[in-house]
């Protein structure tokens, strides 16, 4: 299925508003007296999932709902921005209340490199989450190795170790009671179901262990089904996002720059421009000037001829005079331009992507101490 050809109106359902009830409850009940932080938080974290310049859910409840008699918290928490509320998310601390369990992470990135940025989110915390990373190999999508994987997501269950999730979905089946805190107590004890085909085995889930899924924003609107987006809280997260006007400003200068790198001088003499430079329509047939420099199309090269236009290039800072000779058109200058039009940063740098360049700013302004 094709991203366009499904209804996103289904991407938020029940849980997501149960979950924002019961978090602003929730707030309302243990510090009694609700501020802005506390509901936007709770509305960001339960309707997230959209890169905000597409989709702020604040505009929907602001329109809706008064909430400007609600002040906001001097100690700026529970934070309402986007890498901190995720930071919140993973770590519990705004929300460890009697009776409020987060639900656990589905993450939407542009490009899976985001890895990073949540691995030193827990990293900063000395934690060393488990990551599970999956494949269509056809080795990795045995029974085998499912049931594998199934074993160490079990043990990190067991011992309290968040697990990091990319490119699973042979196994998100198996993890729906898990996703969905489908626990079951015995004593204090928390158990959850694993299924796995016929089997099911319960496993142990200890109050520390995070779930954390990664996948690529434009597969989770197209394939992930409704039920498991709707079971998970839902954060959209891609480096450039995570930017100062500063750093993207860095940015852009650094993709200027590699986009010049590839792209080739066009008044290089044997590579024509796209359009005539004599009147600017796209130019399908070239004819080289006499100052070997400058290119025009039939439609100039006529008004020459017929003394409609002067015998002179008509680039401005030329202006040579060009010499009536026969004019041939040049298929080397047109053939060489056809070569460069495919040519684009994405093709020209193995790998490249504008979040690498995003991650790579970052990169750098970590280690100059934030000083671009
Ligand atoms: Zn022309
Ligand atoms: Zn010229």
């Amino acid at each position: 299925m094709k991203p366009e050809e499904r209804d996103l109106t289904d991407f938020f359902g029940l849980t997501d508003f149960y979950s924002l009830i019961k978090m602003v409850v929730n707030f309302a009940d243990n510090t009694k007296a609700l501020n802005r932080n506390q509901l936007e938080h709770s509305i960001r974290r339960n309707f997230g999932g959209f890169d905000p310049e597409t989709f702020n859910p604040m505009e929907f409840f602001e329109k809706y709902c008064n909430m400007d008699d609600l002040k906001l918290a001097k100690d700026d928490r529970p934070p309402v921005d986007s890498i901190r509320i995720i930071q919140a998310s993973l770590s519990g601390e705004d929300t460890a209340f009697e009776g409020m369990e987060s639900r656990y992470l589905l993450i939407l990135t542009e490009n899976l490199s985001v890895l990073s940025i949540i691995l030193d989110e827990f990293y900063s915390k000395n934690i060393h989450p488990e990551v599970v990373f999956g494949s269509k190999f056809r080795d990795d999508i045995s029974y085998t190795q499912v049931f594998h994987n199934v074993y160490r997501i079990k043990k990190c269950m067991d011992m309290g170790k968040p697990v990091i999730l990319l490119n699973l979905g042979d196994l998100y089946e198996s993890l729906y009671d898990t996703f969905n805190r489908y626990f079951s107590t015995w004593g204090d004890r928390k158990y959850v179901d694993l299924g796995l085909g016929d089997h099911r085995v319960k496993s142990f889930v200890d109050d520390k262990f995070r779930l954390v899924v990664i996948a690529d924003k434009n597969k989770v609107h197209s394939q992930f089904p409704i039920p498991l987006i709707s079971r998970l809280e839902k954060h959209y997260l891609s480096a450039t996002s995570l930017l100062t006007d500063e750093q993207k400003r860095v940015k852009k200068d650094l993709e200027n720059w590699a986009k010049e790198f590839v792209t080739p001088q066009i008044f290089y003499k044997t590579v024509c421009p796209p359009s005539c430079e004599g009147c600017g329509a796209e130019l399908i047939r070239p004819y080289k000037l006499t100052c070997q420099l400058h290119f025009i199309g039939p439609c100039c090269k006529e008004k020459i001829e017929n003394g409609l236009m002067e015998r002179k290039c008509p680039v401005k800072d030329c202006g040579e005079e060009i010499w009536l000779e026969e004019w041939v058109m040049d298929s080397v200058a047109l053939k060489n331009r056809q070569y460069f039009e495919n040519s684009s940063t994405q093709t020209a740098f193995i790998g490249y992507s504008t979040e690498m360049t995003a991650l790579a700013v970052r990169k750098a302004a970590e280690q100059f101490d934030g000083k671009i």
